[in-house]
């Protein structure tokens, strides 16, 4: 078994940004500014938000966050929205997601400059991603390939099952593995809730792509001898040993599923990492215009 260490991975891409960040700006290029929008005080967003925000300082960029009470309501937040996308410095942003009840995560999507959707979330971003033309990744998809590319992981005429079928993840994923492309050329099956026979599709993987936010629900009875796993579940648990009274869970229980499998991602320590590169990768291409002018 070997590990897909997103530590180290990400480390390198970050630092392969960041020498790239410094020769823009030496030639004369704009400093990139990746904004970003954060509603409420969910504790995980709230991490996620001030890590996304640490690595932009990190690498080179500009970084700004916008706060707001979990009460805003949606126009106001459309405004918010609309003062990124008219902010000339403001290179790409996000908005963290899962938003309140209340507003329609869609409307607020739609709304995003697709020039500026570095999350890779606006319709025009997934549709050109669809038909192969150039687009900004969705970040955690784009940071599953990067580290299955960096482990020079085959993946033509491999058989790849990705459990969850969600927008943010399993969609986009189960599309870039099947493009005529490295990575790609799998033969791809999408898996849900309403799957029937979960345990013997996700067998016959070659790849297995977990993210359906259910800790350590894939146990080696779903798991073929030498198969790539990759884990992109993050749940809190409760967890007293803890200072922070939570442990980190992926949906994949490591300890049992690591020695059948040839490679597989840690949680925390995996895809998580490399989703952050996903979005930083992405503001540098929107700050050189290189997929939209
Ligand atoms: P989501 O929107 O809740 O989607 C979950 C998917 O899993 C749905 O398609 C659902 O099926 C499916 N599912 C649920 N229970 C299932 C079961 N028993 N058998 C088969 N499929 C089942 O979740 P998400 O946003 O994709 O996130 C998934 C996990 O990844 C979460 O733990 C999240 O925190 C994590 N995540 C991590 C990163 C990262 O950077 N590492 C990024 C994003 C998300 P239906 O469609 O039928 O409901």
């Amino acid at each position: 078994m070997q590990l897909l260490d997103g530590k180290a991975i990400s480390a390198e891409i970050k630092s392969e940004i960041k020498q790239d960040v410094a020769e823009w700006v030496k030639s004369g290029g704009k400093k990139p500014h990746l904004a970003a929008i954060l509603v409420g005080a969910d504790g995980a967003s709230q991490t996620y938000v001030a890590s996304k925000i640490r690595s932009c300082e990190e690498i080179g960029f500009t970084s700004t966050l916008l706060k707001f009470d979990a009460d805003i309501t949606e126009d106001e937040l459309l405004e918010a929205v609309n003062s990124l996308n008219n902010d000339e410095d403001v290179d790409g942003f996000i908005v963290q997601l899962p938003l309140p009840k209340h507003i329609s995560e869609n409307r607020i999507m739609e709304a995003v400059d697709y020039r500026k959707d570095v999350d890779g979330f606006h319709p025009i971003n997934v549709g050109r991603m669809c038909k192969g033309l150039p687009a900004y990744l969705s970040a955690t998809p784009f940071g599953i390939i990067e580290m299955l590319k960096r482990a020079s992981i085959e993946t033509a005429g491999k058989h790849c099952v990705v459990i969850g079928r969600s927008q943010i993840v399993g969609l986009p994923m189960s599309i870039l593995m099947q493009r005529n492309e490295y990575p790609g050329n799998c033969t791809v099956t999408i898996t849900h809730s309403r799957t029937k026979n979960l345990q013997e599709i996700c067998k016959s993987a070659d790849i297995l792509i977990v993210a359906l936010g259910r800790p350590e629900f894939v146990t080696p009875d779903y798991v073929k001898e030498g198969a790539v796993v990759i884990d992109v579940g993050i749940t809190r648990v409760e967890d007293s040993s803890k200072k922070s009274g939570f442990a980190i869970k992926g949906d994949v229980n490591f300890a049992q599923v690591a020695p059948v499998s040839s490679y597989i991602t840690p949680v925390p320590g995996g895809v998580g990492l490399m989703t952050i590169c996903g979005l930083l990768t992405n503001t540098l291409k929107a700050t050189k215009k290189e997929i939209y002018a």
